[in-house]
């Protein structure tokens, strides 16, 4: 088994940004053999490591010093099948609206809301990805990674996980060590729509749709998302840049009582999720342009690269929006894509 490295390679095309950004090194791997050897040489080197998905929760700083790889571990099959559920085993490198629809095909259901996130299926259990009131976690059963402390695969349980909003072990505690092979879903064989996030209501609504089917679901998601977010190859970017704060309820009274039209969601005991992309709304931010970068028109939470923008120029106008909405409501608000280097 060998392992070859491409270098210099121009990753501007392998990120949602578009930003333009060479690797050092980079190889694309879908044989357990050869990362170990991609690996024993990353590690020989002290190479500093990016693990690539599809680059669509990215912001890339400038070049990529050391190595890049990209796991393309592809498939997927039913492990176990009974009356009402099925677990499924799909390959890291399989891209996740593609198995969405695959699902929606088998008649697996759970996860019709989150059909048209971009990016590949290892990076889905990374940042626990959510939209329209489901999350990854949901439906998330184990995985299989490779361990690179102890040099192993590993198969790791949800509870090992620790999925909370946007976050896992791989975000947080545990960034850097492990690498996602295969992951392991837990799905109904009956369908029960989750409808009760307004967007997808007023859709069904408008349709006159009472009992949808999982494919109606899955197409209200894909069209409210076409309709709300810009496509990454006509308009550089990375879906929400910033994550919803989640405050005290104290906090939350406080700003409700000054902003009767705040958006907020409740959280767990004691806490209110706040709609960051009302807070940059009604900072002034909605649809203005800072040169070569923006905030995009229909929706405040997507920064958008017109075409020239560099990591620079989008680090600079997310600065500015989190510094006005910390004035304005006391709010932090935190990026949601991982800046590389970092
Ligand atoms: C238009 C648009 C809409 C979006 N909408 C949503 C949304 O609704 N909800 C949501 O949650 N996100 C959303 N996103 C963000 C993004 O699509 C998700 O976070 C997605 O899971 C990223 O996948 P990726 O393969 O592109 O990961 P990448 O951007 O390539 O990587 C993201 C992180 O995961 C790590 N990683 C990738 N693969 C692996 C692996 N196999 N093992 C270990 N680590 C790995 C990377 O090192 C990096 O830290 C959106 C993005 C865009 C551009």
């Amino acid at each position: 088994m060998s392992m070859q490295w491409q270098t210099d390679v121009d990753l501007t095309h392998r990120n949602s940004f578009g930003f333009p950004a060479v690797a050092e090194r980079f190889v694309e791997i879908d044989q357990l053999e050869q990362l170990e050897l991609a690996l024993a040489e990353v590690e020989q080197h002290q190479w500093p490591l990016l693990i690539l998905g599809g680059g669509s929760n990215l912001v890339f700083r400038e070049n990529l010093p050391g190595a890049v790889i990209s796991i393309a571990t592809r498939g997927s099959h039913v492990l176990v099948d009974d009356e009402n559920t099925a677990i499924i085993e799909v390959g890291a490198g399989e891209n996740w609206h593609g198995f969405i629809s695959q699902l929606l095909e088998k008649g697996l259901h759970g996860l019709e809301n989150l059909a048209l996130i971009p990016g590949n299926v290892g990076a889905a259990p990374v940042q626990n990805i959510g939209a329209y009131g489901v999350e990854m976690a949901d439906c998330f059963h184990s995985l299989t990674a490779y361990d690179r402390e102890t040099k192993a695969l590993v198969q790791l349980s949800k509870d090992e996980c620790l999925f909370g909003y946007r976050d896992s072990i791989f975000k947080s505690s545990q960034q850097g060590r492990y690498i996602i092979w295969r992951v392991r879903f837990v799905l109904s064989t009956v369908f029960s729509p989750k409808t009760q996030y307004r967007g997808i209501a007023d859709y069904l609504a408008a349709q006159g749709i009472v009992e949808p089917t999982a494919y109606q679901v899955y197409q209200a998601v894909c069209d409210i998302r076409m309709s709300k977010l810009p496509l990454p190859s006509e308009l550089g970017n990375a879906g929400s840049f910033f994550e919803n704060p989640i405050v005290s309820e104290a906090v939350y009274s406080t700003l409700k009582g000054q902003f009767p039209d705040l958006v907020a969601y409740p959280d767990r005991p004691g806490h209110f999720k706040l709609a960051a992309g009302w807070l940059i709304d009604k900072a002034g931010w909605k649809g203005r342009r800072v040169g070569p970068v923006g905030v995009y028109d229909k929706q405040a939470l997507v920064l958008v690269n017109y075409g020239e923008g560099r990591a620079f120029d989008l680090l600079q106008l997310a600065g500015e929006i989190t510094h006005s909405v910390k004035q304005r409501f006391g709010v932090e608000l935190r990026m949601e894509p991982r800046l590389y280097p970092a």
